[in-house]
């Protein structure tokens, strides 16, 4: 079988093109940036093996397996990080946590920053690699997900202090940012099917979805530094209640941003400046 007919078998399967692409060059341990090689390779032979292991992970794919994990990394904010199903895929929309956190850090020199439920550590190494000077502490409570969070720590050549924990249980203020995408799915939304592959302890918060956030602003005011900011993502009808939430934490400022859907996908809040 040639690398063309590979491909057609993959259509065949109900495989998006650029899915079965990424897929046949992970496999044949070339990077994804080859598809100009595939294309002009494509009457190449796949061996009888790799033709098995290629029509697996096809068959896994088109059963809703996210492709990050078949290829075991995504990108998330320039950084490649590995993951695997200890860890929610980190999603381009949390790229707009990311970037509103920088720009609050902007005038701020080695600010304290921990990021709540870091899972892949997305989070803490995109802000760490924006900000070499800020000192991160990354938790989570899950065990597995802080392995993946040192992995890429490792990998990237980034230090971030990861620890086991739920939320705040254990921290030691003050921060400049605290920030966190927390679980936030209400339990029985029918949209969790097709997040079946996902750690549902990553994804499920409670009967309205608001239980994780609602502990996270509860914690975070006592342990802001005076004009620090608390900023958190959550779902896509979610905002107005969030901000309801950090303003009756005492919180000011309060706003929302937009993912790239033009959903209001963070909020966030900042402690009064003291005087
Ligand atoms: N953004 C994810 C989704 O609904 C949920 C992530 C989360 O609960 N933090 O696809």
């Amino acid at each position: 079988m040639t690398l063309h007919q590979a491909l057609q078998q993959a259509a065949a399967q109900g495989l998006a093109r650029l899915d079965a692409q990424l897929l046949l060059l992970h496999l044949l341990g070339r990077p994804g940036t080859d598809r100009g090689w595939l294309i002009a390779h494509d009457d190449t032979m796949l061996a009888p093996p790799l033709r098995e292991t290629f029509s697996a992970l096809c068959r896994r794919r088109a059963d809703g397996e996210p492709l990050a994990y078949l290829l075991g990394e995504k990108e998330f904010f320039g950084l490649r990080l590995q993951v695997d199903p200890r860890v929610l895929v980190p999603r381009p929309d949390t790229e707009t946590l990311v970037e509103w956190a920088l720009e609050l850090l902007q005038h701020r020199l080695a600010p304290r920053v921990i990021d709540l439920g870091t899972g892949s550590g997305a989070i803490a190494l995109a802000i760490r690699q924006a900000r070499a000077d800020a000192v991160v502490e990354a938790v989570d409570r899950s065990a597995g997900a802080l392995e993946v969070a040192a992995a890429n720590a490792h990998a990237l050549g980034l230090a971030v202090d990861l620890r086991q924990a739920s939320w705040l249980e254990g921290a030691q203020g003050p921060y400049e940012l605290i920030v966190s995408n927390p679980p936030y799915v209400a339990a029985g939304d029918p949209h969790l099917a097709d997040l079946r592959h996902e750690p549902v302890s990553a994804l499920v918060a409670g009967a309205d979805g608001l239980d994780d956030l609602r502990a996270i602003v509860q914690a975070a005011p006592a342990l802001l530094a005076p004009g620090g900011w608390l900023l958190l993502e959550h779902g896509w009808h979610q905002a107005q209640a969030v901000r309801g939430l950090l303003t009756a934490a005492g919180l000011v400022d309060t706003a929302s941003r937009r993912d790239l859907a033009g959903i209001e996908r963070c909020s966030g809040a900042c402690r009064l400046e003291l005087g």
